[in-house]
């Protein structure tokens, strides 16, 4: 693929192998005649964008021989880096080449078949292409009128998936996409304080006699939304969970919003997780639901990592008590193959957010619709501007079907089954927490610093990577599968792997049958 080596120089001239204005017709970087920015001209994006797409392809196969994470130092990367950005425009060919050479060797892989750990975050053709026509269209969708069909495809797709995942009816026109689960945490806190405090909140802000109750086990992102709504560490309630299932023990929630009300403090917003980060525990939503009902609890359920399975009829069970939820978010970046960032979020009544969200501004009066007939999602979300992400999901819900999305899950699933077989079947290790989705959490029957140990030995292979948690305070490794090209025989790897470091480690031959 020959690429252009010399551009245009600033005074509008151009190498004898570029091609001219006039050659490719018109669009963004055409017609550059007399002094001027050298914009790349539709031709050169042409040829440098088949190059891309090339060179995408190359990685994706080439993924397996790379090492998963890098075998870099601090600093390493930027020690090759020059200090300043050139002064004169270089081509793309250099371009290229220097990401090859200076950037790929300090990346940690996540698309690697071997990369085990964390939740996988995957993408795929379909969602890849789908983010190129996004960048190309470069529309920004914060109210309906600044971009129609963006908002409306948002909206349609939005319903296609809480039909797929068969949420409850009251999600129904609710939905929108946020960047992160994290976003979505605070807009929904944001619209609980709203709700429970109106004016009050809005004009004053949120006071000390506000609290908001999670289990020990959710997600950081409740902590940090808890602070950047303005309430204290000291207003947010950490609710121990049930030492099995790692689900919050809603005898002890209600204990603590009772505790509280008799204090005088009005309880907001109660945050429940379906497949916590640390183990995929499932916290007990009707019961948690029943507490929210009976106080004025704004119920915001997270589902960041596995709500999407519920697109598999067997495993719908995680919806149950859904129904009584205020607001829903899932990460279809997460196990849902649309690449980062891609957050829907679905809220029982809308309005709750977009009257605590909406700020009125001159400058935006042209751009202002009736809520009823169109949304203008900036009062659904914390940044003004926002790029066309439906066009991804779409595309990649097209793309798979709901058939194709069930088999992907599904693979995720049976590995982390077999996965947790080969672990029970070896008497040095135990499985130590419920793995209905694709994790799975496991330790050699020893010491958390020889655990910690065989950690460090399993990810300095190069071959996988795997993560880590506490499970009731024990270090616990963390196995998860579901990345779009991690198949059964990288997980027969990996399990050798394992076992042939425990057997280092403890001096043990193989005991499983
Ligand atoms: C990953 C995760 C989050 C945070 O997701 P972001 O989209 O990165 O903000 C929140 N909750 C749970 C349960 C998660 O697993």
């Amino acid at each position: 693929m020959p690429l252009p080596t010399s551009r245009p120089t600033p005074s509008g001239g151009s190498g004898p192998d570029l091609p001219t204005a006039t050659d490719s017709g018109t669009g963004v970087g055409a017609g550059s005649t007399g002094v001027g920015p050298s914009h790349m001209s539709p031709g050169e994006f042409r040829r440098c964008g088949h190059a891309v797409v090339d060179w995408i392809a190359d990685y994706w196969q080439d993924l397996p021989s790379r090492p998963v994470t890098p075998p870099v130092t601090p600093g390493q990367v930027a020690d090759r880096l020059p200090a300043q950005a050139p002064e004169t425009g270089e081509d793309f060919g250099t371009l290229l080449q220097d990401l090859d050479t200076l950037i790929l060797p300090g990346m940690a892989h996540w698309q690697h078949p071997g990369f085990l750990g964390f939740f996988p975050m995957t993408t795929s053709g379909p969602a890849v292409l789908a983010q190129m026509l996004t960048a190309g269209l470069n529309a920004q969708g914060m109210a309906w009128a600044t971009n129609p069909a963006a908002t409306e495809l948002e909206q349609r797709v939005m319903d296609w998936l809480a039909d797929l995942m068969a949420l409850p009816d009251r999600f129904t026109r609710g939905g929108v996409i946020q960047d992160t689960a994290s976003s979505a945490m605070l807009v929904a806190l944001t619209a609980a304080l709203w709700r429970r405090a109106g004016e009050q909140w809005r004009n004053h802000g949120s006071g000390p006699g506000y609290t908001v109750y999670t289990s020990t086990e959710a997600n950081c992102s409740v902590h940090k939304a808890v602070r950047l709504s303005g309430l204290g560490d000291l207003q947010l309630r950490r609710i121990p969970v049930e030492s099995h299932t790692q689900a919050l023990r809603p005898d002890l929630l209600r204990q603590a919003v009772e505790a509280d009300l008799s204090a005088g403090l009005t309880p907001v917003a109660a945050i429940a997780t379906i497949g916590t980060t640390s183990t995929t525990a499932i916290d007990p939503l009707p019961a948690v639901a029943d507490i929210c009902r009976s106080h004025d609890v704004w119920l915001h359920v997270d589902g960041a990592y596995a709500g999407v399975a519920a697109i598999c009829p067997e495993l719908r069970w995680i919806n149950d008590g859904l129904e009584h939820a205020d607001s829903y978010s899932v990460n279809t970046h997460k196990w849902l193959l649309t690449g980062f960032e891609c957050s829907p979020m679905w809220f029982a009544d809308p309005a709750a957010v977009t009257q605590a969200m909406t700020v009125t501004q001159s400058y935006l009066r042209e751009v202002t619709g009736d809520p009823r007939q169109a949304p203008d999602y900036r009062d659904w979300q914390i940044p003004l501007g926002r790029p066309f992400r439906a066009l991804k999901l779409w595309f990649t819900l097209r793309w798979y079907g709901a058939d194709g999305l069930r088999a992907h899950l599904r693979r995720g699933v049976e590995l982390a089954r077999i996965f947790a077989d080969l672990v029970r079947g070896d008497d040095r290790f135990e499985v130590v927490a419920p793995s209905p989705f694709g994790l799975v959490c496991f330790r050699l029957r020893a010491d958390c610093s020889v655990n910690a140990q065989l950690l460090k030995r399993l990810n300095a292979g190069g071959d996988i990577l795997l993560s880590s948690t506490d499970v009731n305070g024990r270090f616990t490794l963390r196995m998860a599968a579901g990345g779009t090209a991690t198949t059964a025989d990288h997980i027969a790897h990996a399990w050798s792997r394992i076992r042939a470091e425990a057997d280092r480690l403890t001096g043990t031959g193989h005991r499983s049958g």
